[in-house]
Parts: structure tokens; sequence; C-alpha cells
């Protein structure tokens, strides 16, 4: 992968990016993501914001590399925290991260937030927590998707904020919109995971020391509705 050739999963990315955005990828790592956008002439300008060193200067020398430092700003800061009110962002991408740290990441940085930005957000894991901070924040899922990729089921939640906006509890662990279209990708990944928590449970029961049976029950609830979804 680099800033021509992006990997599956950052395409499906660029393809929520609105055409024009004033874009800040968090988390940005090598600026793959904003730097290709640029060079497709897809986005206006960019701010690509990271917390650790080493990739800071990926990013910055990818931006370099593509004489694009007149539109593409690089920001070594924590979060949200690389948005100042004068970049005017109208798309904020948060990739390849536990969907709990990107939960963290906005709410953290809450007052980074016009309300007026799309939120673009690829979790590895932890989608459930992800949608809750969503919902619980006013934002409404406009679009989802499930890619299969390296031997990796990838999520995409795009999002905006729009006022109250209320999911079940089925809905914000599958996604509400996932869950209606059941796509062959989504099946596939429910499927991958129901024998993962099959063979947990059967563990479980056979473990030396006792499991906490809220951890248990918890994992067969998820069984539960799993394999009630692909019924
Ligand atoms: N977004 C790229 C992608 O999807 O391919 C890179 C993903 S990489 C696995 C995650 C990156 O997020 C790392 O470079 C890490 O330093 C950065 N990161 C983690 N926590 C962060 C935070 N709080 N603020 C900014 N960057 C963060």
């Amino acid at each position: 992968m680099n800033e021509q050739t992006l990997s599956m999963r950052l395409e499906r990315v660029a393809a929520h990016v609105p055409a024009g955005a004033r874009l800040a990828d968090i988390g940005s790592d090598h600026g793959y993501l904003p730097v290709a956008l640029m060079r497709r002439g897809l986005i206006t300008t960019a701010v690509a914001g990271e917390v650790a060193l080493t990739p800071f200067h990926a990013a910055e020398r990818t931006v370099r590399e593509n004489d694009l430092e007149q539109r593409i700003t690089v920001r070594l800061a924590n979060g949200l925290m690389a948005i100042e009110p004068e970049d005017g962002i109208t798309a904020i991408s948060l990739c390849g991260m536990g969907g709990e740290t990107i939960r963290d990441i906005l709410d953290s940085g809450k007052a980074r937030l016009s309300g007026q930005e799309r939120l673009i957000l690829q979790p590895n894991g932890g989608e459930q927590p992800l949608r809750q901070w969503l919902m619980e924040n006013g934002y409404r899922i406009l679009c989802e998707e499930v890619l299969h990729e390296n031997r990796f089921d990838y999520e995409i939640i795009v999002a905006e904020r729009a006022g109250p906006v209320t999911y079940s509890a089925e809905e914000l662990y599958f996604g509400p919109l996932l869950m209606q279209a059941r796509s062959p990708a989504f099946l596939g990944k429910w499927q991958r995971a129901l024998r993962r928590k099959q063979k947990t449970l059967i563990h479980f029961t056979r473990a030396q020391q006792p499991v906490p049976e809220e951890k248990v029950q918890d994992l067969a609830r998820q069984t539960r509705w799993i394999t009630e979804l692909l019924a």
C-alpha cells in the first residue's frame, strides 16, 4: 500500500469522503489517505494528525514527496487536538484503531467538533461501544459497510450529527443498516464470529478456573443473537 495504491479498506473509506471536503485524518500514520485523495483532486485541503513521532515523520515525508505541503498540514497532536477552528474541517476520518479508542478520541475531543463534520470511522473491533457513543451524541448512521481483506473483517461507519436518534441493543451490536442490507460480506463476518464464539463458550465450560458467570452469560447472549440473525 502507498499513497497511489490504497488498500481496499482505505479505498472504501476514501469513497465516503465527500468531494471537495476539508478532511482531518486522525491517526493518519503514513498519511496515505489524505495524500491519495488530494492527488486525485477529490479534497480541497487536509490535516493529517498523528500522536506518535515515527508515523508523524512518515506522514510529513509522504506529503513532502508529493509536493503537497501547501494543501496538507501534518500535526503532531493527540486525537482531535490536531484540528483548529480555522481549518474549517468538513469531514473527519478515524481509521485502523479499536472502536473504543475512536470513541475515546471523539469523546475527549468533543470541543473540537462543530457538529457539521461527516465522521468516517473504520474501527478494528469495538463497533458496539462506538455506535453507542454516536447515538448518545446525536449522530445518525448514514452508511455502513463490511469488507473482508487479508483474512480480516472491517467495518466502516459513516455518521453525521442530526439530533436525537435511537438504536436497539441489536442494532448497536450488528449495525442498523448492515442488519437490514444483510450483504454477503456481513453474513460471512457473523458466520465466522459465531464459530469463534461457540468455541470460546466450549472452552469456558471446560476451563480449570471458573469463568465469571456474567462473562459466560454475555457470550451466550451474543451467540444467541448471531444465531437468530443468521437463521
Ligand atoms: N489510519 C491509518 C490506516 O487506517 O491505515 C493508520 C492506522 S494505524 C494502525 C493507527 C494510527 O493511529 C497509528 O499511527 C497511531 O499512532 C495513531 N493513533 C493512535 N491513537 C491516536 C491518537 N489519540 N491521536 C492521534 N493518532 C493516534
